[in-house]
């Protein structure tokens, strides 16, 4: 295992800022996990987990260990639809690997960059499907007491975009493996009005199809980190009151709502409160808040982290001061 000194953190973050960190590991077995966690206690240094650095971005230099998280292995049981994937898989190959094996249910989550190790974290969610009805068992180390977990999927706390990995008692949860029960047979999920819509234009109805409109979708979509630094959404939906929404009916008569499983919270886009405050394709220095999606901040001009994270805030205030609405990051900000 190599533990890499004051370490170029860019190419580890998909918004492509600069950033280092003291120190950076990347861990290919428990082993070197063990080794990493003790370099960093015997310098009583601080650690952080990333995976493919999609969803973080750096404000500043880490002052402690990186830890990239870098376990591979799949393990596929077709008769039951049970997967065991290492958290070091990256999660669009891990996807087209289940649906090649005849295992479904991941497609509409196809193409969402990162890693598998992080998508129980946020609960990564696209086109009407949650990671969470798929998992059986998260698997890990937690880096406090350097005991292995096992939660089932009702431990896992999972929300919107949320889990209990978000939390205090979860945040030192490293996590090694990840569970799933796929489906053995196909029953494809159009509950997203545009794929529905896409899907029965051009109708061949098998899984690869479904896998191929998504990638289509998501690629018209959003811009792709490789060529402009991004994290996708930057913010999550806020999900607020039906008294509220009444109250913002009357000013907003074109206001745009979802039900939620709770008949008196309602989630509101976070791009069209975004978009109404003109919010698209406005910068500060390098940041620019994408001039197609204002729910997608991007690197356009060698933004630092700061510049990203001050045109977020002043995001944030604005939607508060118009609408009284908080919206909360989706990234996560170091
Ligand atoms: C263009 C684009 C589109 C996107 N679209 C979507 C989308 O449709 N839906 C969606 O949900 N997300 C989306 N995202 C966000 C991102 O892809 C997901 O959050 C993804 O799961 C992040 O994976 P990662 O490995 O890059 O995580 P990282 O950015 O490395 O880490 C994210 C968080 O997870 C933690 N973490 C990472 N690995 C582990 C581990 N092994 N154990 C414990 N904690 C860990 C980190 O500490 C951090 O808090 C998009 C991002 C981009 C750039």
């Amino acid at each position: 295992m190599l533990i890499h000194e004051n370490f170029n953190l860019q190419p580890h973050n998909s918004f492509g800022v600069s950033a280092r960190s003291k120190y950076f590991s990347s861990v290919r077995s428990l082993e070197e996990l063990q080794l990493a966690l003790q370099y960093a206690s015997e310098r009583r240094s601080p650690i952080y987990v990333i995976g493919e650095g999609s969803n973080v971005l750096f404000t500043k230099d880490y002052p402690g260990l990186i830890i990239k998280v870098a376990l591979t292995g799949v393990q596929i049981d077709q008769e039951s639809g049970v997967v065991r994937v290492a958290s070091g898989e990256n999660w669009h190959n891990f996807v087209l690997t289940c649906m090649n094996a005849g295992l479904h249910g991941l497609e509409n989550l196809a193409l969402i960059p990162g890693s598998v190790g992080a998508a129980p974290v946020q609960n990564i969610g696209a086109y009407g499907v949650e990671l969470a009805s798929f998992v059986k068992h998260v698997k890990g180390l937690d880096m406090s007491t350097g005991k292995t977990f096992v939660l089932n999927a009702s431990d896992c706390c999972f929300g919107y975009r949320d889990s209990i990995f978000k939390k205090p008692e979860g945040a030192k949860f490293l996590i090694s493996e990840v569970t799933l029960q796929l489906q053995l047979d196909w029953a494809p999920n159009l509950s997203y009005a545009s794929l529905d819509k896409e899907f029965y234009e051009d109708p061949v109805e098998t899984p690869q199809r479904l896998f191929s409109i998504v990638c289509r979708v998501r690629r018209r979509k959003l811009p792709n980190p490789k060529l402009i630094g991004n994290a996708g959404s930057f913010f999550k939906n806020p999900l607020i009151s039906v008294t509220l929404l009444e109250e913002l009916k009357i000013r907003h008569q074109d206001i745009v709502w979802f039900d939620t499983d709770d008949p008196n919270i309602k989630k509101i886009p976070a791009a069209w409160l975004l978009d109404k405050l003109g919010w698209k394709g406005r910068k500060n220095g390098g940041a620019e808040v994408s001039a197609t999606h204002a729910l997608v901040l991007i690197n356009a001009a060698k933004a630092t982290g700061k510049e990203i994270s001050v045109l977020a805030q002043r995001m944030v205030a604005s939607v508060l001061d118009e609408f009284g609405i908080v919206l909360e990051p989706e990234v996560r900000i170091l």
